[in-house]
């Protein structure tokens, strides 16, 4: 049996553990020391982003974000239907109430005219957006960025999943009040677990920084006005960061590849349409996610699981999840169709071309209409 191949595993850069012995040796293991500094550094460096805070996790980062925007209970915050939990979780910590909007046909991330038309009629103003740029492909960023402009509620960019992409130029995370970008486990860089908040105001990272620390006044006997969090990054863990950050774009390269051999062997097989790429972007193809026409994806699930390959149905809407049964959203049926038909496949970045080709060879085997087996 080959070995198994993850939807995105941990790839390591080779320079992590050398960092990480660094800092054992200064025993800056913790709190904070030079590898947090400079793996802020690197992000800001790379996405071209004002100011950076390293945290625990990305849906720490939102947190943070939502607490410094001063958003609490009882208000409304838009956010993408099509995503994972960890864009809106942070939405409840607040009291806030999340209002879902849904995809379009052309992103299938968050649809700017659901976003205006609710903008338009709604009788109690949204305070934010949270837009997820889903699977690491560039959501409308520009119109939605105007839109939330034109109407005054802040705009937060869950690029969780997108490190690398770019709009028109430009990075995702830092076309909105505040970008996120995440470091877990099966994202496309990882420090085992960690987030980045980013900002061009200044202030606000500040403010931040000041509530991920327990919310100390500056005194030495610490002086408490506010509550806080214990979300700072570890010195250790950024350390990881630094090596990882090294390799962000041979990463994206490899991931583009990736999903370059999947559309090369299943390009031809009408069932299959691959989640698209807006013009003007770079995607950074995270996981290469497709829809079948008609085709059980049960079916090629389980086939995949056979041949110990992973995959996964792509998120299921936030609008259809019992936890928000009582949210507001504006739907019109697009994350639904995409989450009843599609999958995303395995797209590590350690695999090859012969990796991909067999897993496609599965696929076509358990589809319906070009040959396959039923
Ligand atoms: C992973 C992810 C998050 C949360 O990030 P963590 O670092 O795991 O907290 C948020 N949003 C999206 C879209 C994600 O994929």
């Amino acid at each position: 049996m080959n070995k198994r191949f993850f939807l995105s595993e941990p790839h390591m850069s080779g320079n992590e553990l050398k960092y990480i012995e660094k800092v054992f040796q200064s025993n800056y293991i913790a709190p904070l020391g030079e590898h947090v500094n400079k793996f802020e550094e690197s992000i800001k460096d790379y996405a071209g982003a004002k100011n950076a805070l390293a945290v625990i996790s990305g849906t720490a980062a939102i947190h943070l974000a939502l607490r410094v925007l001063g958003i609490g209970q009882d208000d409304d915050v838009l956010a993408s239907t099509f995503t994972f939990i960890g864009s809106v979780n942070a939405i409840l910590y607040q009291g806030a109430n999340p209002v879902f909007i849904d995809s379009d046909k052309k992103s299938w991330n968050l649809s700017s005219k659901l976003l205006n038309k609710y903008l338009c009629e709604c009788d109690k103003k949204p305070k934010a957006l949270i837009v997820t740029h889903l699977y690491g492909q560039c959501a409308d960023i520009e119109k939605i960025a105007d839109i939330c402009a034109l109407h005054g509620v802040y705009l937060i960019e869950d690029a969780a999943e997108s490190l690398g992409a770019v709009f028109n130029g430009k990075h995702t995370g830092t076309f909105g009040d505040f970008g996120i970008y995440s470091f877990n486990g099966n994202k496309i860089l990882t420090t085992s677990g960690g987030g980045m908040l980013v900002s061009s105001n200044k202030e606000w990272i500040d403010k931040a920084k000041f509530y991920c620390t327990q919310a100390k006044e500056p005194f030495v006997h610490y002086e408490h006005l506010e509550y806080g969090y214990n979300y700072r990054m570890s010195n250790v863990l950024a350390a990881i960061g630094v090596a990882q950050m090294e390799v962000i774009e041979e990463r994206v390269a490899k991931k583009r590849e990736i999903f370059e051999w999947y559309r090369e062997f299943l390009g031809d097989v009408k069932e299959i349409t691959f989640m698209p790429e807006l013009e003007n972007s770079r995607g950074n193809r995270w996981l290469t996610a497709m829809i079948f026409a008609k085709s059980d994806y049960n079916k090629i699930m389980k086939a995949l699981e056979e041949v110990n390959v992973e995959s996964r149905p792509l998120w299921k809407p936030m609008h259809m999840q019992p936890l928000f049964s009582d949210a507001k959203s504006v739907v019109d049926g697009t994350s639904e169709e995409l989450f009843n038909k599609g999958l995303c496949v395995a797209s590590s970045t350690t695999m090859m071309k012969d990796d991909v080709k067999m897993i496609c060879d599965v696929i076509k085997e358990n589809i319906c209409g070009t040959g396959g087996r039923t």
